[in-house]
C-alpha cells in the first residue's frame, strides 16, 4: 500500500506528498474518512488529487492511500435500469446505506454482488476463443440481453463452461490461455474509464438513427455512431429534446448522463425517467436505460468523472453489437467542473478561464463515439451515438464550450429562444442548424424510405431559405409588393414550418413520426405547392389559393395515425388536385 500525506486542501482538490510510487489516474482514499479521489497530476512525489466527496474538515497531515488501480467501472449484468452517481455508485444503494445525506467515504459496489443471473452458455468445451467472443448470454431485463464476452487480453481454449445461475463474481467459464494457464472468467469485467475500450476497426457511420422527430430525421439527420450537439439557452427545449431522443431513437440501449445545474433539474430526470414508457415495448424506458445522475449533493469533481463513466458503459454495450445512444445534459456543466479544477491546480487559464485543453478533452470524449467492428472472431458491428447538450450562458454560442464543441460534432441542432418564445417546438432553427451526415443519409433514405426522399427534402429546405430572403423584402415594402408566385412560396413555407417542422412532444400521435409518414407529409405539402404553381401560371389569384378548403386538412394531416396515413394522404392529395383544377377551370382572375 502506498501512503502519502496531505499538504494542501483547496475545495475538491487535495495535494499530497510522498506519493512517488503512485500513478496518474490512480484511485486514492483520502484521510481516515476514506474519501474517494483520483490523481489528476503528478509532480515529483507530489500528487494532485481530485476528490469526489465533500472535503470540508480535511487538513494537512492526514493520510492518503493509493489503491494502485486506475478509476474504473464495473461492466456486466445489472447495469441496465440502474441509476448511478458520477463515479458509478448506485444511488439506491447509497441512500439505503446512509439515508438522504450520503455518508462520506461510503463503499458500495457498482454491480450487485448477491444477485444471481441465469447464464446461458453459447460455447462448448474445446472451443477456441479470443477477447470479445461471446461465451454466453444473460437476459438482463425484459428487453436487454447482456452478452458475456471474453475479457481483453485473453485468448485460448475453453476448458470448462457452466450453465446455471451465478453472481457476477462467480466463475462461469475456464479458459486455458496460450501459455497453458487456466484463467477463470466471470460475468463482470472492469475497465479504466479514461481509456477508450478497444475494437477492431472504426467504420464510417452510414445509416440513419431514426428518432421520429421530423426536423431531425428529415432535415438534420444523425447517423448511428454519429456525434451531435444541442446548444440552446434556458427554456429552449434541450431537456425535452433529449428526452424525446432517449424515448424514440431506435437505439437498443440509452445511456443518459445528467449534469444538472440546479438540484431540481436532476430530480426531474430522476422522477421522470422511470415513469417514461418505452413505446416499442410498453415497458418502462429504464428497462433499456442506464442513468448517471450528478445529484446536487455530489461535489463538482464527480461531474468531471461522470461523462467518462457514462461513455465507458456505453462502449461496453456497443461492443456487444448494439446500437447505443448516449446523451449528456449538459456538457457545459462538465466543462465548468473542468474549469474549476484547472483553476485550483493554478494552471494558466485560457479563454474565459477554461483550461487550454478544453477542446482536446471534449474531442477525446466525442471521439469515443462511432460505428465499430468489435473484437472477437465473429463479425459484430456496434454503434455509439453521442449527443451533448450545451447550455451557453445567455444562449450566446460564441462562448468557448459551444465553439470547441462545434469544431468536433457533425450535427448541430441550434435551439432558438425566439422560436421557443413563439412556442414553435422543437425550437430547432432550420437556418442555422446543419448535419454533415446529410449526403450519406440521403443515399440511405432514398434506398430505404423512398427514391424521392432527398429530392423533397432539398426542395423544402430551398423554399425555407427563400422564405428568409422574401421576409426581408416583406419587412421593407410589405407583402403586396411580392409576385403571386413568391406569395405562394410564403404560403408553402408557412405550411412546412407549422405543419411539418412544428411537432408536439406531448401529443399522442404527433410525438413520433415514422420515416414513411415524414416522407408522405412533405410530399403532401410539395404537391400543394406544385399544383398551386400551375394555377398561378394559369392566372388564378393567390388569395383564392390560400383560401382553399384542403389547406386545413394538410394542417391536420400530422395527427393521422400511422396505419391510416397512406389512405388519408392519398385522399388529401386528390382533393388538392381537384380544388386546383376547379380554380383553373373558372378561368384567369383580373390581376
Ligand atoms: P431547457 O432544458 O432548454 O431549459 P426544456 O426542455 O425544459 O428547456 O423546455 C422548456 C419547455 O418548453 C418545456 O417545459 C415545454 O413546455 C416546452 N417544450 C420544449 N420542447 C417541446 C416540444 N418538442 N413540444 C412541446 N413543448 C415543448
Amino acid at each position: 500500500m502506498k501512503t502519502g500525506t496531505i499538504v494542501k486542501v483547496s475545495g475538491p482538490l487535495v495535494v499530497a506528498e510522498g506519493m512517488r510510487d503512485a500513478n496518474m489516474f490512480d484511485v486514492v482514499r483520502v484521510s481516515d474518512k476514506h474519501l474517494i479521489g483520483e490523481i489528476i497530476e503528478m509532480h515529483g512525489d507530489k500528487a494532485s488529487i481530485q476528490v469526489y466527496e465533500e472535503t470540508s474538515g480535511l487538513g494537512p497531515g492526514e493520510e492518503v492511500i493509493s489503491t494502485g488501480m486506475p478509476m474504473s467501472v464495473e461492466l456486466g449484468p445489472g447495469l441496465v435500469s440502474t441509476i448511478y452517481d458520477g463515479i458509478q455508485r448506485p444511488l439506491e444503494k447509497l441512500y439505503e446505506a446512509s439515508g438522504t445525506n450520503i455518508q462520506k467515504g461510503i463503499e458500495v459496489k457498482s454491480l450487485d454482488r448477491e444477485k444471481k443471473w441465469k447464464f446461458e452458455p453459447k460455447k462448448i468445451n474445446g472451443d477456441a476463443v479470443e477477447a470479445g467472443d461471446v461465451i454466453g448470454i444473460v437476459q438482463e431485463t425484459a428487453v436487454v440481453v447482456c452478452k458475456i464476452m471474453v475479457p481483453y487480453g485473453l485468448k485460448g481454449t475453453i476448458k470448462e463452461i457452466y450453465v446455471g445461475e451465478f453472481t457476477v463474481e462467480e466463475t462461469v467459464c475456464v479458459v486455458t490461455d496460450e501459455k497453458g494457464k487456466d484463467v477463470a472468467v466471470t460475468m463482470m469485467q472492469k475497465w479504466p474509464v479514461r481509456r477508450e475500450r478497444p475494437y477492431k476497426i472504426k467504420k464510417t457511420p452510414d445509416s440513419l438513427l431514426v428518432t421520429g422527430q421530423r426536423v431531425v430525421d428529415t432535415f438534420f439527420p444523425i447517423t448511428k455512431g454519429g456525434v451531435a450537439a444541442i446548444p440552446g439557452p434556458f427554456g429552449s427545449g434541450k431537456t425535452v429534446t433529449q428526452h424525446q431522443l432517449a424515448k424514440w431513437a431506435d437505439a437498443d440501449i440509452v445511456v443518459y448522463i445528467g449534469c444538472g445545474e440546479r438540484g431540481n433539474e436532476m430530480t426531474d430526470v430522476l422522477n421522470e425517467f422511470p415513469e417514461l414508457k418505452d413505446p416499442r415495448t410498453g415497458e418502462s424506458l429504464m428497462q433499456r436505460t442506464v442513468l448517471i445522475a450528478n445529484t446536487s449533493d455530489m461535489p463538482v469533481a464527480a461531474r468531471e468523472a461522470s461523462i467518462y463513466t457514462g461513455i465507458t458503459i456505453a462502449e461496453f454495450f456497443r461492443d456487444m453489437g448494439y446500437s447505443v445512444a448516449l446523451m449528456a445534459d449538459s456538457t457545459s456543466r462538465w466543462a465548468e467542473a473542468l474549469r474549476e479544477m484547472s483553476g485550483r491546480l493554478e494552471e494558466m487559464p485560457g479563454e474565459e478561464g477554461y483550461p487550454a485543453y478544453l477542446g482536446s478533452r471534449l474531442a477525446q470524449f466525442y471521439e469515443r463515439a462511432g460505428r465499430v467492428v468489435s473484437l472477437g472472431s465473429e463479425e459484430r458491428v456496434g454503434t455509439l451515438t453521442a449527443i451533448g447538450a450545451v447550455s451557453p450562458p445567455g444562449g450566446d454560442t460564441s462562448e468557448p464550450v459551444s465553439q470547441a464543441t462545434l469544431r468536433i460534432v457533425k450535427v448541430f441542432w441550434g435551439l432558438d429562444a425566439s422560436l421557443a418564445y413563439k412556442r414553435h417546438f422543437p425550437a430547432i432553427n432550420w437556418l442555422s442548424s446543419y448535419s454533415l451526415y446529410q449526403d450519406r443519409v440521403d443515399e440511405w433514405a432514398d434506398i430505404n424510405v423512398h427514391p424521392d426522399f432527398s429530392e423533397h427534402r432539398t426542395e423544402a429546405m430551398l423554399l425555407l431559405q427563400t422564405e428568409a430572403e422574401l421576409q426581408e423584402i416583406v419587412q421593407l415594402v410589405g407583402v403586396d409588393s411580392l409576385s403571386h408566385s413568391d406569395r405562394l412560396i410564403l404560403e408553402t413555407t408557412r405550411s412546412i414550418r407549422e405543419d411539418f417542422l412544428h411537432q408536439n412532444s406531448f401529443h399522442e400521435v404527433d410525438t413520433y413520426t415514422s420515416l414513411h409518414k415524414q416522407y408522405r407529409m412533405l410530399k403532401l405539402i410539395l404537391t400543394f405547392y406544385h399544383e398551386a404553381q400551375t394555377a398561378i401560371k394559369a392566372g388564378v389569384h393567390i388569395q383564392k389559393i390560400t383560401k382553399m378548403d384542403v389547406i386545413e386538412r394538410i394542417g391536420r394531416a400530422k395527427y393521422v395515425e400511422e396505419l391510416n396515413v397512406d389512405k388519408s394522404y392519398d385522399e388529401i392529395e386528390s382533393n388538392i388536385i381537384k380544388e386546383i383544377t376547379d380554380l383553373i377551370s373558372k378561368g384567369a382572375d383580373e390581376l
